[in-house]
């Protein structure tokens, strides 16, 4: 009963900024799914502008054989092509896991304003972690970085899959 109120002002926290971030993730993690379900590590990307994606990637480094194929590459390329331009203005993007060393700087260098990530990642993490390559002030572009938005379900989904991966070889 008490929750008609929480409801409703949940749902309102939705459309307001922390919800859409949480959106934005949910969105991500739709991606990190298709890469599990192609025996790739599950990392998703999207990025949004005014509300629409622009981009979208999910790891495809196996599939394609390519070592840059992360999500966030796919994605920016993906929303470079829409924008018609190098420069990816005025958009967010949604990491379901913090980016290595080569996606920060693509993400600088697409002169992203906004990152959004689900979870850290302690082993190559770039934007705060090992490195702050998107915060760095020696660059000539700075990204606002927001972390923890839907880390739990990030996690898990990454630990599911190095687990049955585990599974696999024994
Ligand atoms: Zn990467």
């Amino acid at each position: 009963m008490s929750d008609i109120k929480g409801e409703q002002s949940s749902q309102l926290a939705n459309i307001g900024c922390a919800g859409g971030h949480e959106y934005g993730i949910e969105l991500a993690l739709e991606q990190a799914r298709k890469a599990y379900s192609k025996g790739e590590v599950p990392v998703g990307a999207v990025i949004l502008k005014d509300g629409v994606v622009i981009g979208q990637g999910h790891n495809l480094k196996e599939t394609l054989k390519d070592p840059t194929a992360h999500a966030e590459i796919l994605a920016i390329r993906e929303a470079a092509r829409h924008e018609a331009g190098w420069r990816i203005l005025d958009a967010t993007m949604y990491v379901t896991v913090e980016p290595c060393p080569m996606c920060a700087g693509a993400i600088v260098m697409a002169r992203i304003p906004r990152l959004v990530i689900g979870t850290k990642d302690p082993r190559t993490g770039a934007c705060g972690s090992l490195w702050n390559i998107v915060c760095d002030k020696r660059l000539n572009h700075r990204v606002e970085v927001i972390t923890g938005i839907k880390e739990h379900e990030c996690r898990k989904l990454l630990e599911e899959f190095f687990f049955e991966l585990r599974q696999k070889d024994t």
